[in-house]
C-alpha cells in the first residue's frame, strides 16, 4: 500500500533503537501515559491514523486519535464496548432487546446472590475476551460455583491488570438461547457496511463457550441476515460508534435478534485470513484504507465460501505435540493448518484459559463443503497434552 507503519506495542521491538520512527513501546494498561507518549512521538513524526488491532488497544487508539484530532470513534463509545455492564445499560436504554442483567462485586457472597438472579444465566467478567471467564449456570449450586471460579480467575495479577477499573466486578446476564453468529463490519460515517456474516454451526450451550467453526456466507435466509445486520447497526448507533471496524456476536431466536456484544475492532486471532474483498484486498488493507481516508473500491467479499476452525485446548497440561497436520492439510478445500502454541508450553482450557491451539482455514464452493472440510481436517489432528 506504500503506507509507512509505526508499530505501537507493549513489548520493545528488536530494531527499536535503529528505527526510532517505526515503533513505540506503550503500556496498554496505562492509557493516559501511553497517549502522552504517542502525542510526543507524533510531534516529531506526524501520524495520520491510529488503528487499534485488538481489545487491549481499541481504547488507546480512540484516546490517541482524540488527542491528535484524528477522525475516529469517540472515546466514550469505545469505553462502552470495553465494559460489558455499561454496554448492557446503554443498549437497554436505547430499547435494543437485552437479557436481564445484574452487576455484583467480587466481594459479594454468591450464596446470597443466587436468590436475586434468574436461571439459566451467564456469569462473566466485564472486560476480558475470547470467552475467558464466561460460565453458564442453570441453578443456585452452579451459580455459586461459577461465581467463585470467576472471582478466583480475576485474582490473577495479569488478569487484574487487563481488567483495570472493572477488576472488582462480576456481570450476570440471562442466558439467551438460539444459534450464534459473528458479524464483521466497517462503519463509514456512521453507516454499517457488512463485510461478512459468519454462521457458528456448533451449538454454544455452555457451561463454557468455546469458539470452533466460523463459516461464511451464512446459510440462513436473507431476512434473518438482514435482521442481524439491522440489530448490529442499531447497537453501533446506540453506543455512538461511527468509524472503523466492528466485530459483533449475535444470537437469534423466536423473539428476534439479540446482540451479545460488539467490539470496535476487527475479528481476532488469525481469523481475518478467511476474508478477501473486491479484487483480493485483505481485511487489514480495507481497514487501513478507510482509516487513511483512501477510496475503498468494493466492500464485497469474494464469491467462494470460507471458514475457519479454531482449535480449542481440550485439557490443562503441557502441550507435547499436535500430530496429523500434514494429513489435515491434504483434505480438499483446506488452505492452511496453523499451530499457534509451540510444544513444551503449558496450556489451559476455558474458562481460565484464553488461547487456541491454532486454526484451520478452508475455502470451497459452498458453506457446507467448507464445514465438512474443516471437520474432516480436525478429525485428522491428534493433540498430545501431558500432565506429568
Ligand atoms: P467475550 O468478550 O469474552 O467473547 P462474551 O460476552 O462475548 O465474552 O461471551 C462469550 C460467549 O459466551 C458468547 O459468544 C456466547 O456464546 C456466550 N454468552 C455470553 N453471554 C451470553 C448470554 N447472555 N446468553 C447466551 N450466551 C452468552
Amino acid at each position: 500500500m506504500g503506507v509507512e507503519v509505526v508499530v505501537g506495542s507493549d513489548r520493545a521491538q528488536a530494531l527499536a533503537k535503529q528505527l526510532p520512527a517505526r515503533s513505540l513501546t506503550l503500556n496498554f494498561f496505562k492509557p493516559e501515559r501511553a497517549v502522552r507518549k504517542v502525542a510526543a512521538f507524533a510531534r516529531k513524526y506526524p501520524l495520520r491514523a491510529i488503528v487499534g488491532v485488538d481489545d487491549d488497544t481499541t481504547l488507546l487508539a480512540a484516546m490517541g486519535s482524540a488527542a491528535l484530532g484524528l477522525p475516529h470513534n469517540s472515546v466514550e463509545s469505545v469505553l462502552a464496548t470495553r465494559n460489558k455492564h455499561l454496554m448492557r445499560e446503554l443498549l437497554a436504554k436505547a430499547g435494543i432487546p437485552s437479557p436481564d442483567f445484574w452487576l455484583f462485586s467480587t466481594d459479594d457472597d454468591p450464596e446470597e446472590l443466587a436468590g436475586e438472579v434468574s436461571f439459566p444465566c451467564v456469569v462473566k467478567p466485564l472486560s476480558l475476551s475470547a470467552s475467558q471467564g464466561v460460565i453458564r449456570a442453570d441453578d443456585g449450586g452452579q451459580f455459586v460455583e461459577a461465581f467463585r471460579r470467576l472471582v478466583a480467575l480475576q485474582e490473577d495479577p495479569e488478569i487484574k491488570a487487563r481488567l483495570g477499573p472493572t477488576a472488582g466486578k462480576v456481570l450476570v446476564e440471562g442466558f439467551i438461547p438460539g444459534p450464534e453468529f459473528a458479524l464483521e463490519g466497517l462503519l463509514v460515517g456512521g453507516e454499517l457496511k457488512v463485510l461478512a456474516l459468519f454462521d457458528k454451526p456448533d451449538p454454544m450451550e455452555g457451561p463454557f463457550f468455546e469458539e470452533t467453526l466460523y463459516i461464511t456466507p451464512s446459510r440462513w435466509p436473507a431476512a434473518v441476515q438482514e435482521e442481524l445486520a439491522g440489530c448490529t447497526a442499531r447497537t453501533a448507533r446506540a453506543l455512538g460508534l461511527r468509524e472503523g471496524p466492528v466485530h459483533a456476536e449475535l444470537r437469534i431466536n423466536d423473539r428476534g435478534p439479540w446482540i451479545l456484544e460488539i467490539a470496535a475492532r476487527s475479528i481476532g486471532g488469525l481469523c481475518s485470513r478467511t476474508l478477501r474483498f473486491g479484487t483480493g484486498l485483505s481485511l487489514e488493507e480495507l481497514i487501513l484504507r478507510h482509516a487513511l481516508g483512501l477510496e475503498v473500491a468494493s466492500f464485497q467479499r469474494e464469491r467462494p465460501a470460507a471458514g475457519v476452525m479454531m482449535l480449542p485446548i481440550p485439557r490443562a497440561g503441557i502441550l507435547r505435540a499436535v500430530r496429523g497436520r500434514e494429513a489435515a492439510s491434504q483434505v480438499k478445500g483446506i488452505e492452511e493448518v496453523v499451530l499457534s502454541i509451540p510444544p513444551g508450553q503449558a496450556v489451559q482450557p476455558l474458562p481460565e484459559g484464553s488461547r487456541y491451539l491454532g486454526f484451520i482455514f478452508a475455502r470451497g464452493e459452498s458453506p457446507a463443503a467448507v464445514e465438512e472440510a474443516l471437520r474432516e481436517a480436525y478429525r485428522r489432528l491428534e493433540v498430545v497434552i501431558t500432565t506429568d
